[in-house]
């Protein structure tokens, strides 16, 4: 069994996907072709944005977010605690200080209480400015942006979305990468949407920041001259061939894979309801994209035992996130470790992904719910 199974889903798109390579092949227009553009043109009418702009990966996503707004020494951004490396490494390659915030237990996304308690601090403290939140859509599911916007706007803050992993999913209709000022997302292989690489996009409504981070994608290139360099940029493009890739993807995403994917998601709900693990929570009217299905085990399981055991059974499971984000050593001796996070510390050591994709068989599903049970209950 795989984890996420992108073997079976080529299979599916075989045909489409290999004729949009040796379409590239057969133009060698292997940067900025035209199927970036009609890729652009599609995710921003999907999302319902006014922009998408493509880029090399996810993490540059966030970067090239925080350099239109100027992100830099003195300011502080404000981060779940419970995420991927990237979401909070970023602001401190910009040279700012991440500042780690709580996360609910519910949701795994930041808690909004906690955030505004944060930012209270530091204008109390006023070593930092506080600028920007960016706030990640934790296996799938879309954070509570309705509350997150408000506080932003209370406190004069930009709000950025890190749907790397929430690309897809929606709440009351509007489609995650529309929440932020500035929204990114990654088509790394194993996301909900992704391509055969490395790959990103960065959407917006803000026809200023727009230009500007079309700029930065091609080293600061003014219009569409990228020989006059009028600001310091980036090599962050999206390349032809991974466009070509999504372009049929995207197609099957949209028509299929979210829907089966939730298919999947409530058939896990149903086989591991009255059990002992926290099943993850979906609120009514939100649609999440489930990039990770992650339980949370009980107390007193053995979690390295119970993940050995389970792949003696041929099933693969992974443990997302093992290191609150305050606690990685990149961030040991800075203002960014001295975080208050108990329920990402305890998150840490409790949870556990379990193999979740639009292609998972109902006997796959059956078999993963009875070997954890079994498992779990000795
Ligand atoms: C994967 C991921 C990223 C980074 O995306 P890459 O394309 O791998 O650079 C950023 N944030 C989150 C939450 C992610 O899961």
């Amino acid at each position: 069994m795989e984890f996420r199974d992108l073997k079976k889903q080529y299979q599916v798109l075989k045909t489409k996907i290999d004729a949009g390579i040796a379409d590239v092949l057969a133009s060698a227009r292997f940067i900025s072709g035209p199927q970036v553009k009609e890729l652009e043109q599609r995710l921003a009418d999907y999302v319902g944005v006014k922009h998408c702009i493509t880029c090399a990966n996810g993490t540059d996503a966030i970067t090239l977010g925080l350099m239109a707004w100027n992100i830099g020494e003195g300011d502080a951004i404000f981060v779940p605690d419970f995420t991927f490396f990237s979401s909070g490494e970023c602001p401190a390659y910009e040279g700012a200080t991440p500042i780690y915030v709580d996360v609910e237990r519910e949701s795994f996304n930041m808690d909004p209480d906690k955030l505004e308690a944060a930012i209270r601090k530091l204008l109390a403290e006023g070593k930092y400015v506080p600028k920007a939140v960016i706030s990640v859509d934790l296996f799938g599911r879309p954070a509570d942006y309705s509350r997150i916007r408000a506080i932003c706007d209370k406190y004069g803050l930009y709000l950025m979305e890190d749907a790397a992993q929430g690309f897809g999913g929606s709440i009351d209709g509007h489609m995650a990468c529309s929440f932020g000022d500035i929204s990114t997302t990654s088509f790394f292989p194993a996301k909900p949407l992704g391509c055969y690489g490395d790959g990103g996009a960065i959407f917006t409504d803000n026809d200023e920041w727009a230009a500007l981070i079309r700029s930065l994608t091609v080293h600061g290139k003014n219009g569409n001259d990228k020989y006059d360099n009028i600001r310091i940029g980036m090599n962050s493009r999206l390349d032809t061939l991974q466009a070509a890739i999504l372009l049929p993807k995207l197609d099957a995403f949209e028509k299929y894979e979210v829907a089966d994917v939730n298919a999947v998601a409530a058939k896990y709900n149903r086989l591991l309801e009255n059990s002992c693990l926290e099943l993850p929570i979906i609120p009514e009217g939100v649609v999440s994209s489930w990039a990770q299905y992650t339980v949370i085990l009980p107390e007193g399981v053995d979690r390295v035992a119970l993940q050995t055991k389970m792949k003696e059974a041929g099933i693969p499971t992974m443990v997302y996130y093992a290191k609150p984000m305050h606690l990685q050593g990149a961030f040991s001796g800075t203002d960014s470790a001295a975080a208050d996070c108990p329920v990402t510390e305890y998150l840490c050591g409790h949870v556990l992904s379990l193999p979740i994709h639009p292609y998972m068989e109902g006997s796959d599903i059956e078999l993963v719910c009875r070997k954890l049970l079994e498992y779990i209950n000795v």
